[in-house]
């Protein structure tokens, strides 16, 4: 460092890289800076924060530890790199404009690969909330309020750095009053981007089922419509939601009925901790799931009696909670009292709708009311879902409050990467660096608003995060639209990744472990290399291969695409293949005794039966053979109504066979034949879906022991959406640790499709690596 002469100061010019944009950092940069004496300015551009600072040697060295040491709760500081500077004897400390790309900036250039990191979406702080509920506040009842530590993120920003300028709110010009906030660094409020107040910002309306306008509060007017059991649709932060009472069950089944969505839970907020409480049974961990900023809707065992109408989750024994996250549903809450059911407003299938015209016509008919504002969102999210596995987040729906924080891994890719993830429960993934950006859900990509949902968020993310892509990953399965939009690009290098393969490897991205492991995909069906439907494998893998080991015994899925909505068909399809002509005559064969010898027949011949070992499959033919469930109306159904019916006192468990060759196989049939003499014997469901549980736990971990001694290795990946079920999550992890295995399995990535994205990623850029 360089000295002004006679005075001993120095000047350094400081980079900050990761999280530091939109969590308060510049304010606390220069509370940090003034708290030293020092003087010298602080801004954002693309890669990050820059600073220049002057003063004493040791107060220097005491502000950049200060930078990572007490950053802002929200920021997430990766990387602090210091380089000496002319001193130049200025007065002050201040925060000066944000420089754009292009423009050549602090020690590097932005060619030399650095981008800025956006932040998810915050749930509203105490501080705001307590003057939303002030009457004496400017901001009393103002269903925008937010500052420095919260508020929108993701969900406005349109462009890098993050400025107002950048996101929807550039649509609002700053009164005075929020100007003089927005200006003073003692405020909380200091250079907080969405800043804004009754006066200048966003302002809510009520509109008519027809769009037309309603006089009077718009609060207290959807808050009357909603106690008259009508239907609401409320423009909220990531999309339209559908909102009714949740205690009030003619609402609840209109709801359903518009929606077109027979039985997929719906979520409930409630007002707070105390009142989510009475909901359901809430642990410490799922209660700070709760509580925490990024507020997802937690799934927790239903309280009985709940005030909670049955058509809300029917079906299953959790229920998904969640607390406001803006200051809009506080608003409603307050004024309710009384929890609300509310759901993404789409018709099922459909991307959650976030644009206003475009709500407006497809939730005509659908609500009877809206309560909106002017607003834009640039970003669709939905709400995000997890649940709780030995006190940890098991995030089972990635979105809102979580994307798109990147994914860190230990491996950086050489190349940029696009990974287009699957069909169903669709997200995507751009990489550089040592970091990737899962997408929020998408959706399943089957119609042409996913489609266009996913190829706009596609664009959205490699222009935030300056990714080029070099290099696409996609799914081998070739009708995937995913696939197809990668097979479409022109100028990368395609990499195909088995579906299974890409579980196993999101599961190693995430614990930073390059493998190899014993990996356990279980889930509904991805297709295998050898062109045959896989969900049921036992695979050893890394990040560049993986080698078939093992899976569960395959069976013919009668009809094909038709097994899968018809649970019936693979309870069919298991039950010959285990008592063949003497099946015996179960409810549900005598439910569908017309069609039942056809289907039989369909499945021995082969015609349109492609086998599969999927374990998702085997879950529905067990819940259709135990009476549970034998047609579905959302992917899961079944497996879920199977799990939630599970017996926690049932110690017993199905005994199954390994057939060991070449491959290790699960003989599936074993279960079977254990669930359907206990159906015929008249014992009790709870208890058949807990035998099976732990039936299937027991021979998986016999498998993975067989699997483990042939290829050497200790380390078990759990992946795949069946591992969703924690019933049977725990019992494989706790018998794989009897046997002293190592076992990763999901947390902040979805074990399900949602996570695949992350696994193509990696493995494409193992591939990468190797080929350069
Ligand atoms: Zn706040
Ligand atoms: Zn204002």
């Amino acid at each position: 460092m360089t000295s002004v002469p006679g005075t001993g100061a120095r000047r350094i010019r400081v980079r900050v890289e990761g999280l530091v944009q939109g969590v308060g950092f510049r304010p606390f940069v220069c509370g940090l800076a003034g708290a030293h004496g020092l003087s010298g300015f602080v801004g954002n551009d693309p890669g990050g924060v820059f600073i220049e600072a002057e003063g004493e040697p040791p107060m220097l060295d005491a502000f950049t530890a200060g930078l990572t040491g007490q950053a802002p709760p929200l920021a997430l500081v990766e990387r602090v790199s210091v380089e000496p500077a002319e001193p130049r004897g200025e007065t002050g400390f201040h925060i000066v404009p944000s420089r754009r790309a292009g423009v050549t900036i602090g020690l590097h250039d932005l060619a030399g690969g650095e981008f800025a990191l956006v932040s998810a979406d915050v749930g509203t702080c105490d501080a705001c909330l307590g003057e939303v509920r002030d009457p004496a506040d400017r901001r009393h009842g103002y269903a925008f309020a937010n500052c420095t530590d919260c508020g929108p993120r993701f969900t406005i920003v349109s462009g890098v750095p993050y400025d107002r300028c950048a996101t929807t709110m550039a649509d609002f010009a700053m009164c005075a009053a929020c100007a003089r906030e927005y200006r003073d660094p003692l405020d909380r409020r200091f250079h907080a981007q969405p800043v804004c107040c009754p006066a200048c910002g966003p302002a809510l309306r009520a509109l008519d089922a027809d769009g037309g306008p309603v006089p009077g509060d718009p609060v207290e007017v959807a808050a009357r419509w909603l106690e008259e059991g009508r239907v609401l649709a409320v423009k909220g932060l990531g999309g339209y939601h559908l909102a009714v009472l949740a205690a009030h069950g003619p609402a609840v089944a209109a709801l359903r009925a518009r929606k077109r969505r027979e039985s997929r839970p719906f979520a409930v907020m409630a007002r707070d901790a105390a009142a989510a409480g009475e909901l359901v049974l809430l642990e410490p961990a799922a209660e700070r799931l709760l509580t925490g900023v990024r507020r997802p809707i937690v799934l927790a065992p239903r309280r009985p009696g709940a005030p909670v109408a049955d058509g809300v989750a029917p079906g299953g024994r959790d229920l998904g909670v969640m607390l406001p996250y803006t200051p809009l549903h506080h608003l409603l809450a307050d004024r309710l009292a009384a929890p609300y059911v509310l759901t993404s407003g789409n018709l099922s299938d459909e991307p959650i709708a976030h644009r206003d015209e475009d709500a407006l016509r497809r939730l005509r008919g659908v609500a009877d009311g809206f309560l909106v504002h002017d607003r834009r969102i640039q970003v669709p999210a939905d709400d995000s879902l997890v649940r709780v596995f030995r006190g940890r987040e098991l995030v089972v729906r990635r979105s809102r409050g979580y994307a798109p924080a990147p994914v860190g891994v230990p491996w950086p890719f050489p190349r940029p990467v696009l990974a287009c993830g699957a069909q169903l429960k669709s997200t995507f993934c751009v990489a550089r660096g040592t970091r990737a950006f899962l997408s929020q859900h998408i959706g399943d990509l089957e119609n042409y608003e996913t489609l266009r949902s996913f190829t706009e968020g596609v664009e959205h993310f490699c222009r935030l995060f300056g990714v080029r892509p070099a290099v696409v990953a996609h799914d081998l399965h070739p009708e995937y639209l995913s696939t197809s939009y990668a097979l479409d690009r022109e100028g990368v290098d395609l990499v195909g990744v088995q579906h299974h393969h890409a579980h196993i490897a999101s599961c190693l991205a995430e614990h930073g472990h390059a493998g190899p492991v014993i990996g356990v995909a279980f889930d509904g069906l991805g297709l295998g290399d050898d062109g045959t439907l896989w969900g049921g494998e036992l695979l050893v893998a890394d990040l560049l291969s993986y080698r078939r080991a093992g899976h569960l015994e395959p069976v013919p899925m009668p009809g094909g695409a038709a097994a899968v909505r018809q649970p019936w068909r693979m309870a069919a399809a298991w039950l010959d293949r285990v008592h063949g002509d003497a099946s015996p005559v179960l409810p549900v064969v005598a439910g569908h005794r017309e069609q039942w010898p056809m289907i039989v027949a369909m499945a021995r011949a082969g015609t349109n039966s492609p086998p599969t070992s999927s374990a998702g499959r085997l879950f529905d033919a067990v819940a259709a053979l135990a009476g549970v469930r034998d047609t579905i109306s959302y992917e899961g159904q079944a497996a879920a109504e199977l799990e939630a019916r599970v017996d926690p006192a049932e110690r017993g468990a199905y005994p199954a066979g390994l057939v060991e060759g070449e491959r290790v196989v699960i003989a599936g049939g074993d279960l079977v034949r254990g669930v359907v003499e206990d159906v015929m014997g008249g014992v009790d469901v709870g208890r058949v879906a807990a035998r099976f549980h732990r039936g299937l736990a027991a021979v998986v971990v016999r498998a993975v022991c067989a699997v483990g001694e042939r290829a050497g290795l200790r380390t078990v990946a759990l992946s795949g959406g069946v591992f969703q079920n924690t019933v049977l999550l725990e019992a494989v992890v706790s018998g794989l640790e009897r046997e002293r295995f190592e076992v990763l399995v999901h947390s902040r990535v979805p074990p399900g499709d949602g996570g695949i994205a992350l696994g193509q990623a990696v493995v494409a850029a193992a591939h990468d690596r190797l080929s350069r």
